[in-house]
Order: structure tokens, then sequence, then C-alpha cells
């Protein structure tokens, strides 16, 4: 079957000149670089270096260096556009500034006098510079990242000059190469952005030259879970885990006030973007006005959190808030928002990442080191703070070959993931390597990096090479920034060359595909892994009705396959039956950042067309994708048209269907599939099928390419044999298969050539800096303090600080505490903090009918994640939690210890505050497991839990209860409460001095019960900076009196 693969010819611009010199240059550099000496005893005399001074180069983007390099230049007053101008001037344009293509000359009308040009929005400095213009442009020339090197560094030694060709210097750099250890030669590339990041954050206190030491050990420390410290350059947020976040800050700054400090040096201190993606829904599909509407409805049922966040996006200097209609943080992230190579105050470094999305790995395709993280992790990293991660093994994947033809992207991180699956790679890094990466399009390595979650891994990561730097120049970041980019990387051995002979490097284990053998395919019916090759689909779909009910089965007796169920569509006959597709969705930043795939869906919607081939009215058809630039190519090829009569109708710029903000069937549809029990089908572009998630009427939902979610929305089926029955019958009468309707490689190619063009990265970016019509008409508080609104339920002043001091309360022990929870193994953070429903009896609900808020407006626990008073009440509110207090019984509640009367856990721990009494949790093996969530700290601290007694923790779990002041105490090992006769029924104390140095981190200490029994558990502060946080109340306590007193 003739389905292409993605043609790299467009991006491959030759550099043949850059990269030569730069070669040349290595040498001296190379020569140079043993002049330093070394922090570590010398390994070794002679290594190959590609250090290289590279060359045809020049300086950072005008418009970037003013802003990094915190010079004053900037002129806030000319730069400002006016929401009013620009409301003004939306009225005269088309209602979608993204659409229009005037929208970006226009802007650039307004910025005739400003002190900075249109080029200048190219760069996410310039736009956070714009975003943050309103109200305090003025601070935004002060860029005091805390990633950007340590005084007092030990490592300074080995600080370099990165020099231009022709004069000067792009900046310093920490060199790796002059850390003169061969042992890091054999690192996998991953490994070494730890080892920079380590080496230039390096103050002894947070990160330590032992840190350094066990990253460049690697190979013997990764096996040992020895434990590091990692800075990431920036931080990443979306809507939903961002609110919280913000809610932090502006809490801070009250609290500073209140303290007498100055509110504006409450500030991320690097950068942080946050993009508005996840709110979305499709309520309206295959109408023209679908976009229009969706945001209406979007903007209506969001309004008071959006308010807050476009009051953030003014209020703190180095946040970049991205209007809701722009697009999918990771798509953006990808086309716009990454770095590559921070140049920051002459100080170069690598971009990295963590983000509070699990699919942030997507950025690892660009080479660009990034995963996902809890709301804690986030915000500790956003002040500055290190993370602290288990040092990981990285598994080696090797690409050889090419994809064939009829094989796309799509196709390919299927088949790895279900590869990387059975291989188990939870916890590790996947750095993926062969002469066939040079064969991937950096849009197909970002397709298979966005998978990491679906695989298991931290992270799948794709080295810089030449194919990253011609996706740069694509997407607009300009030559001078790229060849600043290839400079750094090549002089401190962080860049691939296909060209030149290496080492392979080490790693923890091996696997490698033959690309040449991935055959076309999807996955489904329920997960992700479970890939399904287009040949044998039928089958595998027969073979699922039949199997029992499970991952691969419904369980449907024989006789019941073939059931029809026919109803009425607004006036026309339809029908269901088991397998036939009622979603399909091109959506899913997966695939949406891929010109390919797009593109190819684009062409099979044509070609069906043309040959009087339609798609079903009553199949919910749309097109989400994560960046006004798929808009505009898909327009520049004519292709859009195609596209909308086969119902592709664009719904909105952001998450949809991929998160399950799929919206209602039609009425009809419903009806019938729940009335006749159908096995209805969805096919997405996504990259999560769990049953529940995409819709809850599809009960089968498949994961493909987009082109091939036109294909089965055409033939309304998932039960089909393309190669053998035809997909319909053309308006010649004749039977249309698959293959008459897909394009060749050479098609898509000479589209994707002609109509995929570097202006259209400019002009979306340009425009999405400035808004768009609704998000600028929205009101919102302006001013260093937010403005609370008593009466929100979205948004809401969290107590953290309002007690506190200016000077540390130093440690706490735990004094006659009652026992609020007494748990078994594997209570998980969905246990503690559930994201889900509000339960109609619970306190959450109970709180928000006090608001005046009708039941159906509940939303979800997640969403109302702004508001700390439904958080607390919403802790350990998980219907399926199990309580030892109540003896079998399941349920959020627990026995009040002193009056033996069971009630709802909010309400236990809240009687206990009231009455002055401390509480802690007894828990089993592996507490806080599943996705790390800041709420699962956050909570118990707002219930007033003081200690937790665990057998083990989750890692993150655990460094976020530290994050809180909470004590983590393990039992030692072949202990536990049921061991050591413990009831939850005792009172319980732990002496702790109030004197933090007398703490030793993991150290024994004793805890004594109320009727004479003594156990020694482990204190689970791992590093003295952990005990610091501790004697501060918690990491935000901490950092706030640092800023205080600074
Ligand atoms: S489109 Fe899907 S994968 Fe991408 S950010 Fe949204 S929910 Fe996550």
């Amino acid at each position: 079957m003739p389905i292409n693969t993605y043609s790299s010819t467009l991006i491959r611009t030759s550099r043949a000149v850059s990269r030569g010199e730069a070669k040349k240059a290595a040498a001296a550099a190379a020569a140079n670089s043993t002049a330093f000496a070394s922090p570590f005893p010398a390994s070794s005399s002679s290594r190959a270096v590609h250090s290289a001074a590279a060359a045809g180069l020049g300086g950072l983007p005008a418009a970037v260096a003013p802003v990094l390099r915190s010079q004053p230049v900037v002129e806030a007053s000319k730069g400002l556009v006016s929401n009013l101008q620009l409301r003004l001037r939306s009225h005269l344009l088309a209602s979608s500034p993204l659409r229009n293509p005037n929208f970006a000359a226009s802007i650039s009308l307004y910025r005739a006098g400003s002190s900075f040009s249109a080029s200048s929005l190219a760069s996410p400095a310039g736009a956070r510079f714009v975003a943050a213009a309103g109200s305090a442009a003025s601070r935004l020339s002060i860029r005091d990242f805390s990633t950007m090197g340590s005084s007092g560094n030990p490592f300074d030694t080995v600080l370099t000059d990165l020099p231009k060709p022709g004069g000067g210097i792009y900046g310093k750099y920490y060199s790796l190469p002059k850390l003169n250890d061969k042992r890091i030669d054999k690192l996998p590339y991953s490994i070494r952005y730890l080892l920079e990041s380590a080496v230039r954050n390096c103050d002894n206190f947070q990160v330590l030259e032992k840190d350094v030491e066990k990253i460049i050990d690697w190979e013997k420390t990764s096996p040992q879970q020895v434990e590091i410290p990692f800075k990431p350059a920036r931080v990443l947020l979306q809507d939903f885990t961002g609110v919280p976040a913000v809610v932090d800050l502006a809490a801070m700054r009250d609290a500073i006030k209140r303290l007498g400090g100055d509110p504006t040096k409450i500030n991320p201190l690097i950068p942080v973007d946050l993009v508005i993606d996840h709110s979305v829904q499709v309520d309206v599909a295959r109408r023209p006005n679908a976009l229009k509407s969706n945001m209406e409805l979007e903007f209506g049922r969001n309004k008071e959190r959006f308010a807050f966040l476009k009051w953030g996006a003014t209020a703190f200097r180095n946040m970049l808030v991205v209007p809701p209609g722009s697009g999918i943080v990771h798509q953006v992230n990808l086309e716009y928002l990454a770095r590559v190579v921070f140049n920051n105050e002459g100080i170069l470094y690598p971009d990295s990442l963590v983000g509070t999305d699990s699919h942030t790995t997507m950025i690892d395709g660009l080479g660009v080191a990034g995963w996902g993280v809890g709301g804690i992790e986030a915000e500790a990293s956003m002040l500055g703070q290190p993370m602290s991660m288990v040092l990981p093994g990285v598994v080696g994947f090797k690409l050889t070959g090419k994809l064939k033809t009829g094989v796309t992207a799509t196709d390919l991180v299927l088949t790895v993931t279900q590869m990387l699956r059975k291989h188990g790679v939870v916890g590790k890094f996947v750095e993926f390597y062969g002469e066939g990466m040079g064969q991937l399009a950096l849009a197909d390595r970002a397709t298979i990096a966005n998978m990491s979650p679906e695989y298991g891994a931290t992270m799948g990561f794709f080295p810089v090479d030449s194919v990253t730097l011609d996706y740069l120049r694509l997407t607009g970041r300009g030559d001078e920034k790229v060849d600043m980019v290839e400079a750094y990387l090549r002089a401190n051995n962080l860049f691939i060359d296909h060209d030149e002979p290496h080492e392979e490097n080490v790693y923890s284990s091996y696997l490698s595909l033959d690309l040449n053998t991935v055959e076309p395919c999807v996955s489904g019916p329920k997960r992700p892994h479970d890939r399904v090759t287009l040949k044998e689909m039928k089958a595998d779909w027969h073979s699922c009705l039949d199997s029992k009910v499970g991952f691969k089965g419904f369980g449907i007796p024989k006789e019941e396959q073939g059931a029809v169920a026919k109803f009425d569509y607004h006036g026309e006959p339809a029908e269901l039956k088991h397998g036939d597709v009622v979603i399909a969705a091109i959506t899913s930043c997966t695939n949406t950042s891929n010109p390919t795939v797009m593109l190819g869906a684009g062409l099979v919607a044509k070609k069906a067309a043309e040959k009087g081939l339609f798609v079903k009215p009553w199949i919910k058809t749309s097109l989400a994708p994560g960046s006004g630039v798929v808009t505009k190519y898909l327009a520049e090829s004519g292709l859009n048209k195609y596209l909308d009569e086969q119902g592709f109708s664009l719904v909105g710029y952001g998450c949809t269907t991929c998160i399950g903000n799929s919206g209602e069937l039609d009425e009809t549809v419903s009806t019938t599939i729940a009335d006749n029990d159908i096995v209805a089908a969805a096919v997405l572009s996504g990259n999560r099928n769990f049953e529940g998630r995409v819709h809850p009427l599809t009960r089968a939902n498949y994961l493909a390419s987009p082109p091939l979610v036109v294909a089965y929305a055409l033939a309304g089926t998932v039960d089909i044999d393309f190669q053998t029955e035809p997909i319909g019958t053309g308006k010649d009468g004749n039977p249309v298969f698959l293959r008459d309707i897909w394009p060749t490689s050479e098609e898509i190619a000479e589209v994707e050539k002609k109509a995929v063009l570097p202006t259209m990265f400019r002009e979306t970016y340009e425009a999405i800096t400035k808004g768009n019509l609704m998000w600028n008409d929205l009101p919102a508080p302006e001013g260093d303090l937010y403005e609370w609104d008593p009466q929100s339920t979205y948004v809401h002043d969290p107590p953290f600080f309002k007690s506190m001091s200016k000077d540390p309360p130093g440690g706490h022990g735990v004094k006659d505490a009652f026992c609020l929870l007494n748990f078994g193994d594997s209570i998980t953070t969905d246990h503690i903090s559930p994201a889900g429903n509000i339960a109609k009896e619970s306190p959450a609900a109970k709180y928000l009918v006090s608001k005046g808020v009708d039941r159906k407006d509940f939303n979800s626990y997640g969403s109302r994640r702004g508001n700390d008073e439904i958080m607390a009440r919403g802790t350990f509110a998980n219907i399926r939690i199990v309580n030892k207090f109540l003896e079998g019984e399941v349920g959020p509640k627990t026995i009040h210890v002193p009056t033996k009367e069971k009630m709802f856990i909010y309400d236990a721990a809240m009687k206990y505050r009231e009455e002055g009494l401390d509480t802690i949790i007894l828990a089993g093996a592996e507490y806080g497991s599943g996705s790390s969530r800041d709420w699962a700290a956050k909570g118990p601290y707002l219930q007033g839990v003081k200690a937790v007694i665990a057998k083990s923790f989750e890692r993150i779990h655990r460094s976020n209860l530290v994050g809180m002041g909470i004590i983590p105490l393990c039992f030692k090992e072949g202990e536990d409460a049921e061991t050591l006769g413990l009831t939850g029924y005792e009172r319980y104390t732990i002496d702790l001095p109030t004197d933090v140095k007398e703490i030793k981190p993991g150290q024994d200490v004793v805890v004594k019960t109320d009727n004479g029994k003594e156990f020694t558990c482990v204190i689970r502060f791992d590093t003295a900076v952990e005990l610091t946080y501790f004697e501060h109340g918690g990491i935000l306590h901490y950092v706030l009196r640092q800023l205080l007193h600074s």
C-alpha cells in the first residue's frame, strides 16, 4: 500500500559550509581544552573531541539578546500594543487572526516606530516581553535565571569562551571536554545533559561535586539507584496544572508583602511557559463556525481560570502565557518555545525542561531534555530549586534502514511503543542512535518522543544533529541562532555528526529496529501498545468481539455480532453495528505537528471526494491542530477544502479528543448505541485510548495516523480489510479501495515542499503573542498582587503562608499525635488526591452547594485545583480508598479516635485541627505511587498531617511531602504496622530537635506510643537541602524567605 514516509528534503537545507568550518574550529578548541585543570584526576590525555568554535556564525538574534543579556534597552511604552488597538484592528480583520494571512503584516504596522521589530517576536524571549508588556514591561529587562551558573562554583575552571568566527565570542560555557575525563566520552548524550547541568550549577550545597562524580561514573552508579540533583533550564505548564502553580506564586506575593518585603521579588527564577490548551471541547463539529463556537463555549466555562492566568501573564516576570485558541503545548514548544541552547547573560547552556504534562517528552525529539513531573517539582524548579532524581539507566535504541513507502511516523511510533513496553523501560531514558536516525525527519522523531509515557520511559531522546538544525531553520529560528546552537553543541560534545566516525556510547541495555520492517498499523482497541497491522485488523477485530471482556475483548456472543441498529438521523435513514466508527478525530500534538501525515490526510480526503466518496454525516469528525501553522499549510495546499467537505473542519487549536474533550455525540447516535449496546468505535490520531478516555460511548478506540483516520471515517467501520474490501462505491459505480485514494510518497513530498514554509511559522507565532479577540476582551485584574475574589469557587487564596514568620520556625517533632488513617500497601496519588468527579454527598460537594453552585456545575476535582478549599475536602476522597480503621468497608471515611466516631476523613482531620491535635498516617509499601500530583502532598498538609510512617514511598511523592514540610519516616526493613502490633488507636510521639543541624539525612529516630511501645524508623530527609526545607516548613517557605532577605 503506497503510504508515504515523511520527506525531509524540504528541511534539509545544506549547511555544509557552516558545519565544515565548525569542524575545523574543533581542532583548535580541543587543543585548548587540556590547558585547564580538572577537578577530577585526568584519566586520559588523548580524546576525540568535537569541541568546536563553530563557524558561519553571528550573534544572537537582535531581539533575543537585549532581553537575555539584561540590557535595559527595551522601552516599554514604545513596544506596547494596547488591547484597544488590537481589538480595533482585529475587528477590521477576519474573525480568526491565525487564519488571516494579512494579520502578521498588520502587526508589524503597529510596531512602526517601536524599539523592537516584527522579527523580534520570532523568539520566545520576545514573546515574553510582549505578553507582559501591558503592566510591567520595564521589569522585563532583568533576567535573573537561576540556572546560569553559581557563584563559588568549583568548576569555574572549565568555563570557556565560545569564539565566533570573524572575532568575538558567543559567550562562555562549562566545557565537558575540559573535565578531561575519558568516561564522559562514552556517556549517553542524555546523561551528558544531566552532567552539564550539575557542573554548571555546582555550589556544594544544592549540587555537590560528588553529584558530578556520580554522573560521570554513570556506568557504575546508575544500576545502584543513586539520586542526583537536576536543575532544568525552564518549566512548561498547561492550564490544568498551571493554575495551582500560579495560585501559589500569587499567595507568595501576598505573604512577602505581609512580611514587609517587595512582592515583585516573587517571580519564576527560570523561564516558565504556560500554554492554555486543555480546556477546549468539541461541542460543535462539522460546521464552518465550529472554531468560533467552541472557543466561545470554552471561554464561557473557564472565564474565572482564564482571567486569573491572564493576570499572571502580566504580573510575573519570566512567565509567558499562550492564550487559549493558539495551539497545543507540546507543538508550540517544538515549533516555537524551545531554545535548544540558551545564551543567558553570556553563559551558554543546553535547553532542558520539566513540564506538568506527561507528554512534555515530545521536545526530546528536538534534542531538548524534558519530561513530565508533578506540580511541586515544577514549582520548586521554577523557583530555582534542584529536583532530586534517580540517575537513570539508558536504553540505547539503534535505528537502521529507512521506512519503506507506505509507512508513516505513526506506524513507526506504535511499533516502537510495543517494542519498548515489552523491553521494560519504566524509570529509564531511551536514547535513539544509528544511521537510521539520520533518515528520520524531526517531526517523526517528535512523534516517537511524544509517546514516551506510553512506552513507560522518562524520556525518549534524540540528540541534536543536522536534521535538528534544519528543522530550527524551517521553523524560523534564524540562521544566526542555529549557528550558535551548532557551535555550542559541537564544542561541548553534545552534537551527533552522522558523517563522522565515532565510538558507540555505552548504554544500560540495547534494542534495535530496521525501519524497513515497520508496517502500516493501528493500536487498540483499548491500549496504545496493542498494535495491530492493517492486514490483520479485520481478523483482530473479530477476535476482540469474541474474546471475553478485557484489554482485547468485548465478549459479544457470536449470534449478536452481526446485529444492525437502524435509526433516523435527522430525516436520513441510518444504521449502526459493532465496529462502526462514530468519532474520527485528527487530534493530538503527537501527529498534528507532523506535516507529512497532516497533508497525507488532506490528500486522502481530496482523492475520496474526487471519486465521490464522503464520510457519513452521523460520524463526529474533527480537526484540531496544535498550531496555526497547520491551518496555513493546509490552506496553501488547498487541501483544507477537501477536509472540510469530508467533515474534518477546524474545531479548535487544543487538546480536544486526545484528552477526552470530544464533546457529546448527536443524541440519535448516542441513544442508538446505548439502547442496542453497540460496541462503537473511535479512530483518532492521539496517543492514549484507555476505555472511557475518548468518549464514554466508544468502547473500541484505535490510534491511527491522520490519513488512516480519514480512511476509517470514509469506510465507516473498523471491521474492514483494506486490502480486499472496498471503502465504498465511487460516483461511477465502481468499488473504491484504499489504494485508490492513498497518495504516493512523491505526491506528499511535492505538496509539502510547496506548502510548508518558514514564513508560516514566523507569522503564526507573531500572531499568538498578540492574543486573540476573546482573550484580549476578557477582563482580568491588574497589579502586582492578585485581588482574590471571595465568590470564586475555582481560584482561592490558599493558607500556605498565612502564619509565616520572617525567620524559619526550625524543625519540629510530633507530640501525642492521633492516627488519621491506617493504610495498607499501594495507596496511590489518585487515592490521596482524586482528579475525577465530586461525589454529591462529599465534603467538597457540601462546600460547593453552600457557595450556591448547582450540582450540574460541580465539574471535577481536577478542574478546581486552583481552590484549596475544594482540594482539602477532596483529599483522600477517593470512593475506593481502603482504610484499615473501617475493617473492610471501602470509602473516604475514618474513625475519629477520641470519640470512636466514623466520619468523612476531611471532617475528622478538621476536628483534630480545631482541637490543636497533631495527626500522622500509617501506610504500607509504595505509598504515593501513580502520577505525581502536588495535591497529594498539599492536601494532607491542609488536613494537618505532620508525618507519614510507611514501609516505602514512591520517590517523587516522598520529595513532595518534604516540600510541604511533612516528615516521611520508613519502618525498618522487615517491619510494618502489623508486625509491630500497631492498631492506629495509639498516640504517637516523635522527638526531633528544633535545630535541624542536629539531624542527619537518613538517620534513625525512635517513635514512641502512649501504650509503651517504641520502634525505630529511618527519617527520609535524604539530603541536607531537604533538611533545610524542613527547617523552613517547606520548600516554598524556604524560597520565600530567601527572597525576603535578599
Ligand atoms: S494533545 Fe494530547 S498529548 Fe498533546 S498535550 Fe494535549 S492531551 Fe497531551
